[in-house]
């Protein structure tokens, strides 16, 4: 059984003022190629690390710059060379436009808590800033409806969830560059933070769209009936789900007293687990709050079975307990097929969504998980995850939780449907 990857084209629209820059971008990232190569082969000493890495301001500080940016670009390129501590962001402005080069160390997508050099040059795409914006205006009623206090601290819940900015990026490096490739990164922006709360939040907009059509759409169409309610959404609006689903996720994670976090660390599998689950639910319980605002005209409807479609494409990853996010969209699923949400249809083989029931569902679930972390019951959190049973893998063959149904270990298992995905950047017309 070979998984599968799908190749696709990624055309993005450079502004001529602009070429040189993402030439010189783009050769920054080569160099954090051979940076991330090195790594892998665990040959990097510090003199070499050094001297690629000092290559990075030289490139940079013989690029063309527009005039009025070459101040603040001069002074991005010396923090450069001070050394950075996760990630870093250079930006320019030219006109509408802005590009943005992001540079430096992320965790790795497999789980292993090791930092490899990672970077993405992109345009920024500022189409959608005001549906974060409407989102955010109705923090305070989600709270309210979830019977939680929305403030912390004399801190609102805005203020502590990261700030999301959006990219079509035209070129991935190192870490970003990975068969699983993420479709967004959080850093610092400069000084040490806990690692669950950075407040920046970079999403590729143009790759998590793609991915989107590419291998979820696929997966809906096999496996949701009623899939056909999804397949006619355009590209913006994709971006616009994906986004809503996506600012739901981040604001969960700051929602409700977590005294679990007490209890355990951070670091704790099942800890991570019940926090991506929280926020999951959060996510999906806020949709409804949009219904007559930026979901109305049957969006509500078509957001739900865009989220359970991504929920199956985490499932497929399988491994869940290398990746928290994964192992959450696992215990969703057998949630909902418990409280009948989600049926099988051994007739069709697809899975049917019961929307009154599934609402339902994510009520109970959303505030079931928001008292696991306002008690602090690390009893009662480590109980719920293995309530479905054992997560870990079958066996080297079948990535599925040993105690998966047979039929979802059909659909982890299809490799018909691709299983990653990579992309042919096209930057010249
Ligand atoms: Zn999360």
């Amino acid at each position: 059984m070979r998984r599968r990857t799908s190749l696709v084209d990624i055309p993005v629209d450079i502004p001529k003022e602009l070429t040189d820059l993402s030439e010189s971008f783009a050769d920054v990232l080569l160099n954090i190629g051979s940076l991330y190569e090195l790594q892998l082969k665990g040959d990097l000493p510090v003199g070499v690390e050094n001297g690629i890495w000092r290559e990075i301001p030289k490139r940079l500080g013989i690029t063309e710059i527009p005039e009025t940016q070459k101040d603040k670009f001069e002074e991005q390129i010396q923090t450069l060379e001070k050394g950075i501590f996760d990630l870093y962001p250079i930006t320019v402005n030219c006109g509408e436009s802005e590009m943005d080069l992001i540079i430096g160390k992320v965790f790795s997508s497999e789980g292993d808590s090791v930092s490899y050099y990672s970077g993405a040059a992109g345009l920024a795409n500022n189409n959608y800033i005001n549906v974060i914006d409407q989102f955010d205006s109705k923090l305070e009623t989600l709270c309210q409806k979830l019977s939680v206090r929305s403030l912390d601290d004399g801190e609102s819940i805005k203020d502590k969830a990261p700030e999301i900015k959006c990219l079509d990026v035209f070129s991935l490096a190192g870490g970003l560059d990975v068969s699983h490739k993420p479709i967004c990164v959080f850093f610092s922006g400069g000084g040490p933070e806990n690692i669950s709360s950075l407040s920046n939040l970079t999403v590729f907009l143009n790759l998590y769209s793609a991915r989107f059509r590419v291998l979820t759409m696929a997966i809906a169409k096999r496996y949701l009936s009623g899939f056909e309610i999804i397949e006619g959404l355009s590209d913006s609006e994709i971006s616009k789900l994906l986004l809503i689903w996506l600012r739901g996720h981040d604001v969960g994670h700051f929602i409700g007293e977590d005294r679990l976090g007490d209890k355990m660390s951070e670091f704790d599998m099942d800890y991570m687990i019940l926090h991506e689950l929280k926020s999951d639910m959060i996510a999906l319980y806020s949709f409804r709050l949009f219904s007559d605002d930026f979901l109305n005209n049957g969006l509500l409807e078509k957001i739900y079975y865009l989220s359970v479609a991504e929920m199956l494409r985490y499932i497929r990853r399988g491994n869940v307990l290398k990746h928290p996010d994964s192992a959450s969209a696992y215990l969703a699923w057998c949630y909902f097929e418990r409280s009948g949400a989600i049926k099988y249809d051994p007739g069709c083989g697809k899975f049917k969504i019961e929307l009154l029931l599934f609402g339902d569902a994510v009520s109970e679930f959303s505030k079931e998980l928001l008292s696991i972390f306002s008690e602090g019951d690390a009893e009662r959190a480590r109980e719920l995850v293995k309530r479905f049973g054992n997560l870990q893998t079958t066996n080297e063959n079948d990535p599925s939780p040993r105690d998966c149904s047979e039929t979802l270990r059909e659909v982890i298992k299809d490799t018909d449907i691709a299983h990653y995905i990579d992309y042919n950047f096209i930057t010249d017309k």
